[in-house]
């Protein structure tokens, strides 16, 4: 079964839009699924432009990481929320993604993703990027979902 946006006025159709919620978020919520039970989380994320995947770090074991070794296929959505409107509408720009989760192993590519991840999220990442360690980077467990499919959707205010 396939399913669009309906909402034609409202569809984010060119994927670079698309791109730059992902760049511009903090965090992204990831649902998951393992025998017909669902779960979900939020995670802190870097994307990736060009590999066209999103990077997060998590603790070694626990739920989340159970179903996605059970089930690699995630559906995931970052939002840019404006709030509340003077028409009262509520504003906001959202992508929602499929992809493939899975762990990074390779010590380059964690150091990679973790360059990626706090470039995203902290305010004074070359000073945090300096501190990083090495040896502690390779007992930190971190993630990949490689996306394969995004969908857009803008709800903004007539003035914005
Ligand atoms: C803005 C934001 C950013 C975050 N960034 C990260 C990140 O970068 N990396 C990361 O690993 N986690 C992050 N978290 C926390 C994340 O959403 C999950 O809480 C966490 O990853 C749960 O891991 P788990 O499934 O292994 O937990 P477990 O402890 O194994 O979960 C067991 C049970 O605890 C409960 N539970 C777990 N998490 C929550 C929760 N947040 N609220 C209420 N109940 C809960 C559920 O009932 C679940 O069934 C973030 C949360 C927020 C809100």
């Amino acid at each position: 079964m396939s399913f669009h946006v309906r909402r034609k006025d409202r569809e984010i159709t060119d994927p670079a839009e698309m791109r730059q919620v992902l760049l511009n978020t903090k965090y992204v919520t990831v649902a998951l699924c393992m025998q017909d039970e669902p779960y979900l989380v939020s995670l802190s994320h870097g994307y990736d432009q060009a590999k066209n995947c999103i990077y997060f770090h998590c603790a070694p074991e626990g739920k989340k990481l159970a179903y996605a070794k059970a089930n690699s296929k995630v559906w995931g959505q970052a939002v840019l929320d404006f709030g509340v409107t003077e028409e009262c509408d509520y504003a906001y720009t959202s992508v929602h993604f499929k992809g493939t989760l899975s762990l990074i192993s390779d010590l380059a590519e964690k150091q990679h993703a973790m360059e990626v991840l706090v470039r995203q999220v902290s305010l004074n990442p070359e000073e945090k990027l300096a501190k990083l360690k090495l040896e502690k980077l390779d007992r930190t467990t971190m993630g990949r979902i490689d996306v394969t499919y995004m969908s857009g959707k803008k709800h903004q205010s007539p003035k914005a």
